[in-house]
């Protein structure tokens, strides 16, 4: 496809509400962020839930009720982290794979965040995996290093494809202790993936726009959002999600590989359609 899918990550675990009130953090805020970047050419969202606090939280409850809200009111795919907050169990993470998400994040290898680190050590990389694959859920590989690269691959060899058939991985750049958002760390970690892969790209904060415009050069796909980027250009917050996902879409146009639709994501990825069987059960139900 010579579209470029735009994922949206709206939130992420590491910003408090209380210092970036535009973060999305009640299920309401979550679906009209949803509405307005699907609108700007978002196919995909990349979902943390927050609790009554504004707190990162992996309660299935809630993670559940987020995903679901987000389907009906929107087309999107909907991929849960299962990477959560730094302080989060490894039983949690797995856990939230419960809450019938479109795709999941799987991180595939321990990276420093500043001081906090971001545990994922190879049994629990491949515990996520292979619960991704009973329960059909699309993984997203994070990769914030060219050694998740190879682990990933060595997860690829021992296991075999996930489910829907399709690698998709994500790189993370610009993270204070991951590959740096360069143009030289992104060729050496796309020249590294399998063959057949597909890309997105994510530029951490000042990075963000050198990452978008090194990524469709290079045939990628775009990761934008609030999770990665508060600030829109130097002295100028963001002001919302959508706001990037336009600036995303304005790129993909110029660089002549417009948006793809959320279902020519889901094509692409390899992702049942969970809408229908959603409305199937719920019309069996009425019956
Ligand atoms: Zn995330």
């Amino acid at each position: 496809m010579n579209g470029t899918l735009i994922t949206v990550a709206p939130t992420g675990a590491e910003s408090a509400k209380a210092d970036v009130p535009a973060l999305p953090c009640t299920i309401d805020e979550l679906v009209s962020t949803a509405k307005s970047c699907q609108a700007a050419g978002a196919a995909v969202i990349h979902v943390h839930v927050r609790d009554d606090d504004a707190q990162p939280t992996l309660d299935i409850g809630r993670v559940s009720a987020a995903v679901e809200a987000v389907r009906e009111a929107t087309d999107l795919v909907v991929q849960v982290s299962s990477g959560g907050a730094v302080t989060d169990s490894y039983d949690a993470r797995i856990g939230v794979l419960d809450s019938n998400p479109d795709g999941a994040s799987l991180t595939c290898g321990t990276v420093n965040f500043g001081a906090d680190v971001f545990m994922n050590p190879l049994d629990l990389i491949e515990r996520l995996y292979l619960a991704m694959r009973e329960r059909e859920i699309v993984p997203e590989f994070e990769l914030f290093d060219l050694g998740h690269v190879t682990t990933m691959r060595r997860l690829l060899d021992k296991h075999g494809a996930p489910y829907g058939g399709h690698v998709h991985c994500d790189l993370v750049m610009g993270v204070p202790g991951g590959m740096p958002g360069t143009v030289p760390a992104l060729t050496a970690a796309v020249q590294a993936l399998p063959d057949g892969a597909t890309w997105s790209a994510t530029g951490v904060g000042r990075t963000t726009v050198p990452v978008m415009l090194a990524a469709l050069a290079a045939g990628g796909h775009l990761r934008v959002g609030m999770e990665d980027t508060l600030t829109f250009a130097p002295g100028r917050a963001v002001r919302d999600n959508a706001e990037l996902v336009e600036r995303a879409a304005t790129l993909a146009d110029l660089a002549l590989r417009p948006p793809l639709t959320p279902d020519e994501a889901r094509e692409m990825l390899g992702i049942k359609d969970r809408r229908r069987l959603t409305q199937k059960a719920t019309e069996t139900g009425a019956r």
